[in-house]
């Protein structure tokens, strides 16, 4: 990316997740100053793995760390859409994007630690442990008070603090989370060899993803309908995901049933959306991830948005003459795109929760087919 002519400069960014650090590392090498506040003292991901699909790739690659996050993880081919037994009724996934494969799996703690590693290496600073209190957001530039009682003045603030932002409810009022009435249970596996790339198996009352993390790990997600969102004590995390799995009667399946044995490790959570409407900017403040567009990940591709958000952001700060054309800009190439995937992912959900409780789905309702056509249209230039 070429040096940014703009007299902007410093850039505050709330939120040191994937979206939060790929729009730092994409500002940093086009010659800003950004600054990452981050509200946990130190980053604790967690140890399952997620989906990246060719277009979140490509978006990793232009900031430099798409070939590490391959190397790091296990790219593979389409998803194989299979029956409980293991009979293959379809397949999913974007196709491939040039020289990136439909898939990469990769552990979210060693995708963070990719992202990471180039910000550091690019010079980006962190500031752990800390948030904002209160932000004075005017036409030029946004006065930012921190929790620690620390003050700074910035050019533009980047709100990726996640689908329950602070940053959005102290600029735009309060928008809560959709709960779908969808959880979902991850357990991460060694890899077994037979596993070759992503299935997923669709049963009466649950589906489950088998999707490949590294050469030598995996992780399954279950989704399941689990009523008015029930606190699941821990002690039945084990036993719960068990009793899913052995619905599956495909080896693949069976085969990791008695290697679930440690509640600590069963990632369990009920599944959410969040749209805010456009614009997602006002002022010198500007909102993306999930804090704009939180999806489910009916389609893997929540984060793939974020870093498309981070790299279309820089594009358009770099080339466009005044922050606010800039800001517009960006609206104008991520507004339908985003919603395209989160209304898909919401209907996708809607339909899983009919099958799950035994009603029947609307006439036409044809989950391979929005699929489809949701990834393909994801191989869309951002
Ligand atoms: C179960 C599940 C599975 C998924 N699987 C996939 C998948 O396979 N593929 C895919 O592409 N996407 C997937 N997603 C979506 C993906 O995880 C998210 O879209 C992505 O993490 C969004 O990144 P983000 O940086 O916008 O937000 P987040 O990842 O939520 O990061 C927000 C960061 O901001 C910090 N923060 C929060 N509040 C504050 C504050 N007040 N001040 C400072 N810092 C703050 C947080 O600690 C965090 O570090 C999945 C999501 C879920 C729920």
């Amino acid at each position: 990316m070429n040096q940014s002519p703009r007299p902007i400069k410093n850039v505050l960014i709330v939120g040191g997740g994937i979206g939060g650090q790929s729009v730092a590392i994409a500002l940093k090498k086009a010659g800003y100053e950004p600054e990452i506040v981050e509200v946990h003292p130190e980053f604790n991901v967690y140890g399952v793995g997620i989906i990246q699909q060719a277009n979140a790739l490509r978006a990793l690659d232009a900031i430099g760390v798409a070939d590490e996050a391959i190397r790091l993880g296990y790219p593979y081919g389409r998803v194989k859409l299979c029956i409980a037994t293991g009979q293959q009724i379809g397949e999913a996934g974007t196709p491939p994007i040039g020289r990136f494969p439909s898939h990469n799996g990769i552990s979210r703690r060693i995708l963070h630690d990719v992202l990471f590693a180039e910000a550091q290496k690019a010079g980006v600073n962190y500031r752990m442990g800390l948030s904002v209190e209160r932000l004075n957001n005017q036409p030029n530039g946004v006065d930012v008070t921190f929790t620690d009682g620390s003050m700074g003045s910035y050019d533009i603030l980047i709100a990726a603090d996640g689908i329950n932002s602070k940053i959005r409810s102290m600029v735009f009022g309060e928008y809560k989370p959709n709960y779908v009435g969808l959880s979902v249970w991850r357990y991460a596996f060694p890899r077994p060899k037979t596993l070759d790339t992503g299935y997923i198996f669709f049963g009466k009352q649950s589906k489950i993803g088998v999707i490949p993390m590294t050469a030598e790990s995996c992780y399954i997600f279950v989704n399941s309908a689990e009523g008015e969102n029930p606190y699941i004590p821990e002690d039945q995390l084990v036993d719960k995901l068990k009793s899913y799995m052995r619905a599956f009667p495909v080896p693949l399946v069976q085969e990791l049933i008695e290697q679930v044995t440690d509640p600590k490790l069963v990632n369990y959570r009920p599944l959410e959306t969040l749209k805010l409407p456009a614009p997602w900017y006002k002022n010198r403040v500007i909102v993306i991830g999930d804090a704009a567009h939180a999806t489910i990940p009916q389609l893997g591709s929540g984060a793939a948005l974020a870093i498309e958000d981070a790299v279309v952001l820089a594009d358009e700060l770099q080339k466009t003459e005044t922050v606010e054309q800039a800001f517009a800009n960006f609206m104008e190439r991520r507004f339908q795109r985003c919603q395209m995937v989160v209304e898909a992912s919401e209907t996708l959900g809607q339909w899983e929760v009919l099958e799950y409780s035994g009603q029947s789905l609307p006439e036409g309702a044809n989950m391979g087919a929005l699929m489809g056509k949701t990834t393909m249209a994801l191989t869309g230039e951002i």
